[in-house]
């Protein structure tokens, strides 16, 4: 007995579990080791104390089950708790039983107890990190899926021996892959999966897989199986997917093996990028890159592209090739200099500001293969390509145009040439003539001063008024050509106004009061005296209007005004305002254009009983262009006119 309970004491000592007998009042009898490390006790300090004095804080439902296994009933719990009086938490997995003596009745108990605060955390952490792996799984923008390959690899392994030529062996029997695919386990699938997918729910995405197969990607999965084959951990390829509702998407599919899994393939990540869009973008990228090759190419319009920094020809289409005679190929290896006979520096400089300005039109001489010189026009615009900033030419055949344009010019300057001959003849013309009409006149007026009867006297009257109005009309057309020739020329010359405006009216009075009118004039009282300017032309202007005045008014009256518009004394410069008013017939409101243009009437009835040339307006109007002013008109039908300008001239 003794030597058992050595034994007994020896076997609790070193059990490798927490383990404490006690007897009926709870005292220690024996504890293992564990006991003691566990609960941080020593051996010593225990034995033969009472339970609860070592653990006073131990919970009432534990005191409970020591009751109870005091009355012969055990008690355990594989998840407990208690919180110790320093508050730590402890968590434990416990028994409680009795014990019995040789007569059977209960001895003591015995507590066999682990603490497992430590796994408890391991196992909490887990928990937590397999949670956050869960998130990251299921929240991922791509699709993932948990595969178990192993049955595909282990068929795929039996193939093999007999057909080391997958694809060959997959070629000839088409059924086999979709009998591989019949082999895959899905494991898991994240959240996205079924958003991608466009499935009802994770498992009806799982119980739906083979539908996701189209036939191409059925043929392409000859290649996934390749790789499981060839022992390959990652494996990516270009694939498309069907879906459950979302039509067909281009994707680019991955499989990862993790490395423990290599040989069995028991599991297997295949995750799924959509690339629908892209694969969209690159098709539209490329639709438009053969538009715009369409559109360069088969253009009737000739397209260059040149490169800026080194005038080569990038591009240029079929209607280049044909314009200059050299072959599309011969012309990408030619400088844009070689097409040009302009000089080097200007090709440069539609070059420099092609690059600057971005649009810019020229015009250049070429010349052809055959050396035929053409011109062309050219209308540059940057273009970016491939990040390269080149410039895109659209070149127009212009050696047509040019030579209408040439003959054109040259035709315009004989036409001048001709017109000017013209004007000279007039001019010489009308000198020759007023010679020998000054002698007409001259003698008729000597004539009438002669003793003559009443016919006679009529007659040479007739003559000299007939002559006068020869000789104004030969006046106006020697001024007139004289204009059109560019060979009138002002004679500045200082003069009295006040003694200009009192001639010109004299000249004008007998003529005025024969057909009823009264002459006024009102002159501003402040107007400088000694002016400069040609005065004879002034003088002219004011007899034609004047005269046109008097003449289209009858029992009227007509008035001259001057008056100053401003006066700078500094530069003794003086602006006045010359009108003529007459309260005669009037211009009709649609003969206001044509009044000024030569040998224009206003109309020929007109003509008929006032006479005239037409050309009194105009050569005021040339006047006045020359003196640097223009003539202006106010007029009312049948109440009259008024002609007005303002000149500019130094006073003294
Ligand atoms: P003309 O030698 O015929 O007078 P003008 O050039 O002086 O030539 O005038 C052109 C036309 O303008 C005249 O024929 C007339 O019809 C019109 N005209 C000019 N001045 C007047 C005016 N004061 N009143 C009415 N008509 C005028």
């Amino acid at each position: 007995m003794e030597q058992s309970y050595d034994l007994l004491q020896y076997l609790i000592k070193h059990d490798p579990n927490a383990i404490t007998v006690l007897d009926k009042n709870l005292k220690y009898i024996y504890v293992s080791e564990r006991f003691l490390h566990d609960y941080k006790l020593e051996e010593k300090d225990i034995i033969g104390k009472y339970h609860y004095e070592a653990f006073p804080d131990i919970p009432e439902k534990w005191r409970e089950s020591h009751r109870r296994a005091l009355n012969g009933e055990v008690t355990r719990s594989d998840d407990d708790f208690y919180k110790r009086e320093d508050g730590t938490v402890e968590y434990t997995r416990w028994e409680c039983r009795p014990w019995y003596l040789p007569d059977h009745t209960i001895g003591g108990i015995v507590l066999y107890t682990e603490v497992i605060t430590e796994r408890k955390r391991a196992e909490k952490e887990l928990q937590k990190s397999r949670e956050r792996y869960r998130q990251l799984f299921d929240n991922s923008p791509v699709v993932i899926w948990e595969e178990d390959l192993s049955e595909v690899i282990d068929y795929l392994k039996t193939i093999k021996q007999n057909n080391p030529d997958l694809d060959r062996y997959f070629h000839q029997h088409p059924d086999e892959i979709a009998h591989c695919m019949s082999k895959i386990k899905i494991i898991d699938v994240n959240d996205y999966s079924v958003e991608f997918y466009g499935a009802k729910s994770k498992a009806h995405l799982m119980a739906n897989m083979h539908k996701l197969f189209t036939e191409k990607a059925m043929k392409n999965f000859v290649q996934v199986l390749k790789a499981i084959a060839n022992h390959k951990r990652f494996f990516r390829m270009d694939h498309e997917t069907n879906t459950l509702g979302k039509g067909i998407k281009n994707v680019v599919m991955e499989i990862r093996i993790p490395e423990e899994y290599k040989d069995s393939l028991k599991r297997v990540y295949l995750s799924t990028t959509d690339i629908t869009k892209q694969k969209k973008t690159e098709a539209a990228l490329r639709e438009s890159e053969a538009k715009f090759r369409t559109l360069f190419e088969g253009q009737s319009a000739m397209q260059l592209i040149i490169d800026p920094q080194t005038g080569m020809i990038v591009d240029a289409n079929q209607a280049v090739a044909d314009f200059y005679g050299w072959t599309i190929n011969e012309l990408k290896q030619m400088n844009i200099i070689q097409l040009r006979t302009n000089p080097f520096e200007e090709t440069l400089k539609e070059l420099t500001q092609s690059i600057k300005n971005g649009k810019v039109y020229f015009e250049f001489s070429n010349i052809k293969a055959d050396g035929t010189p053409v011109e062309v026009e050219v209308f540059s615009s940057q273009v970016i390509i491939d990040g390269k900033k080149l410039i895109h030419n659209i070149v127009h055949d212009i050696t047509e145009k040019k030579r209408v344009q040439l003959e054109m010019e040259i035709a315009k300057e004989q036409a001048l040439a001709a017109s000017k001959a013209k004007s000279e003849f007039l001019a010489n013309m009308s000198h020759e003539l007023r010679t020998p009409l000054n002698a007409i006149i001259g003698f008729s007026e000597l004539l009438r001063d002669t003793p003559l009867n009443n016919s006679q006297k009529k007659y040479a009257d007739i003559i000299v008024n007939a002559g006068e109005s020869l000789l104004s009309i030969i006046s106006d057309i020697l001024d007139f050509s004289k204009i059109e020739a560019n060979k009138l020329e002002l004679f500045p010359e200082s003069f009295d106004i006040l003694e200009l405006i009192e001639n010109t009216l004299n000249i004008i009075r007998f003529k005025a009061y024969e057909r009823g009118n009264r002459l006024y004039e009102e002159v501003s009282a402040d107007i400088p005296r000694i002016v400069t300017g040609d005065m004879t032309r002034l003088k002219q202007i004011l007899i034609n209007l004047l005269g046109n005045a008097v003449k289209f008014t009858e029992n009227g009256s007509v008035t001259l005004r001057v008056n100053i518009i401003s006066k700078d004394e500094n530069n003794q410069q003086v602006t006045l305002m010359f009108s003529v008013q007459d309260t005669g017939i009037g211009i009709k409101k649609e003969n206001r254009e044509k009044i000024f243009e030569a040998f224009n009437q206003e109309d020929y009835s007109i003509t008929r009983k006032f006479g005239g040339t037409g050309l009194g307006l105009a050569i005021t109007n040339r006047l006045l262009e020359m003196m640097g002013s223009s003539l202006s008109f106010e007029s009312l039908e049948g109440k009259g006119s008024t002609f007005f300008f303002q000149i500019q001239i130094p006073y003294k």
